[in-house]
C-alpha cells in the first residue's frame, strides 16, 4: 500500500492509463504505420482485424462498423427485422441493447434475469415468445456468458433469431467455444473501457452466415456493392471502422487473452478476500467468464459507496435505473421483480488488468469496514 503524508494512493473505477504506458511504443509504430498507408477508412488494416477477429471468435466472417449499437443495428436490419416485429432483451442490459431493436421500428419484449447471475433467464423468454418474435438477443453481461446454448435451442425449434450482444465479453468461452458464435450473429463494441478498446468508437458483427455478413456490410457502407463501387443496391448509412482503430484492435487482440486472465486473477481476489456482507454474482456454470466488471451485491449501498467514496475508491452501478424503467421505453415497461431487486443492491467495484493485488487488497478491507 502507498501512503504518501496520510494519504493512501486513490483506486481508479478503471485504469486506461496505465495498460496504454506498457504498449506506448507499439502504439506509436502503428499511429506512423498507418500514416504511411494513407488509407484511414477500410482497406488492408480492417480487412486484416476483421479476419483475426472473426477466426478468434470462432466465426467466418466479421465486419467493422462504426460501434457496438450499430452493430446490433445492423445485424437487426440485415435480419429483415423491422416494424411489426417483437424482440425479446434482457432488462437488465445497456440501453443501447434496447435503442437497437427501436431504431429497426421493432418493439421491445423486457424479460426478468436470473437472480444468481443478473443473466436473461430462458424461462423467461420461453414464456414470452409469441408469434410477433422475431428475435432474441442474449447479453453477455458483465463478461459472463448468458445461456445462449439452452437459448439456441429454444429459437432454433421456432424459428426465431438470436443474436449475441457481446459487447461487454471479448474471448468469454461457454463450454470450449468463445461468444459470438453461438447465435445468427453478435455484435461486439470497442469503446475504449471494454475488454477490447479502441482509441475511440469502433464495433463489429461477427456471424458464419455469409449473406448477412455481406448485407450488414453493404449497409454500413451506403448501400455500396463491394464489387461494383459505383453500384449502390439498397439504401444504406454510413457506419465503418476506421483504419486507426483496426490496427490499434488487431495489435490489442494478440494480448486480449493475457488481459482477460488477469482480470480474472483479480476476480478471484475479491472472492477470497471479500468480507461476508458482500456478495459477488455465482459464477456461471461451464463458462470462462472475462469480467469487463466485478459486480457484487449488499444490503446497503449507500453505506458501502460512502465508504469507497471517503477512502478515493471508484465505484459504478450497472445498471441503476433497469432499461424498462427508462423514460424512453415506458411504454413497453413490464413487471420484472428480480432486477428491480437487484437495482436497488448491485455495485460495481474496481476491475482493469492492470489493477494489482494491493488494490484489490484496499477495496476488500474499505467494504470490510462498512459492515452492518
Ligand atoms: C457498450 C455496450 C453497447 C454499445 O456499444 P457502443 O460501442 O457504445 O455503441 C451495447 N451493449 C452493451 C451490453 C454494451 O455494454
Amino acid at each position: 500500500m502507498t501512503a504518501v503524508a496520510g494519504v493512501v494512493a486513490p483506486v481508479p473505477f478503471l485504469d486506461l492509463t496505465a495498460t496504454h504506458d506498457a504498449r506506448r511504443g507499439d502504439l506509436d509504430a502503428i499511429w506512423t504505420r498507418v500514416l504511411d498507408g494513407g488509407r484511414f477508412v477500410g482497406g488492408p488494416e480492417v480487412e486484416a482485424f476483421e479476419r483475426d477477429f472473426a477466426a478468434y471468435c470462432g466465426a467466418a466472417h466479421g465486419v467493422g462498423v462504426g460501434n457496438g449499437t450499430d452493430a446490433l443495428e445492423l445485424i437487426l436490419r440485415g435480419l429483415g427485422i423491422g416494424r411489426g416485429d417483437e424482440v425479446v432483451v434482457p432488462a437488465n442490459t445497456f440501453v443501447a441493447t434496447v435503442e437497437a431493436v427501436l431504431a429497426v421500428g421493432a418493439v421491445p419484449c423486457f424479460v426478468d434475469v436470473l437472480p444468481d447471475t443478473l443473466l436473461i433467464d430462458p424461462d423467461a423468454v420461453r414464456a414470452a415468445l409469441g408469434p410477433s418474435t422475431a428475435a432474441v438477443i442474449a447479453v453477455h453481461l458483465y463478461g459472463r456468458p448468458a445461456d445462449v446454448v439452452t437459448l439456441r435451442a429454444l429459437t432454433g425449434a421456432s424459428g426465431v433469431a438470436l443474436v449475441e450482444d457481446a459487447a461487454q465479453a471479448h474471448g468469454a468461452r461457454l463450454g470450449a467455444e468463445r461468444v459470438g458464435g453461438f447465435g445468427d450473429a453478435a455484435a461486439f463494441s470497442f469503446y475504449p473501457g471494454k475488454n477490447l478498446g479502441a482509441l475511440g468508437d469502433g464495433g463489429a458483427v461477427v456471424t458464419s452466415d455469409p449473406g448477412l455478413a455481406d448485407r450488414v456490410r453493404r449497409t454500413a457502407d451506403h448501400g455500396r456493392d463491394p464489387h461494383h463501387r459505383e453500384r449502390h443496391d439498397l439504401c444504406g448509412r454510413n457506419s465503418r471502422l476506421d483504419a486507426l482503430q483496426a490496427a490499434v484492435l488487431r495489435f490489442k487482440l494478440g494480448r486480449l487473452d493475457t488481459d482477460n486472465a488477469r482480470r480474472r486473477a483479480a476476480w478471484d481476489r475479491y472472492l477470497a478476500w471479500l468480507p461476508a456482507h458482500v456478495a459477488p454474482l455465482a459464477a456461471v456454470p461451464d463458462a470462462e467468464a472475462v469480467h469487463h466488471l466485478a459486480v457484487v451485491q449488499v444490503d446497503d449501498r449507500a453505506r458501502a459507496t460512502a465508504a469507497l467514496d471517503a477512502a478515493g475508491i471508484g465505484w459504478g452501478v450497472h445498471y441503476a435505473v433497469p432499461c424498462h424503467r427508462q423514460k424512453p421505453y415506458a411504454a413497453f415497461a413490464v413487471e420484472l421483480p428480480v432486477v428491480e431487486c437487484a437495482a436497488e443492491r448491485i455495485l460495481s467495484l474496481p476491475m482493469f488488468p492492470t489493477i494489482a493485488a494491493d488494490q484489490v487488497a484496499r477495496v476488500c478491507e474499505t467494504l470490510d469496514g462498512s459492515g452492518p
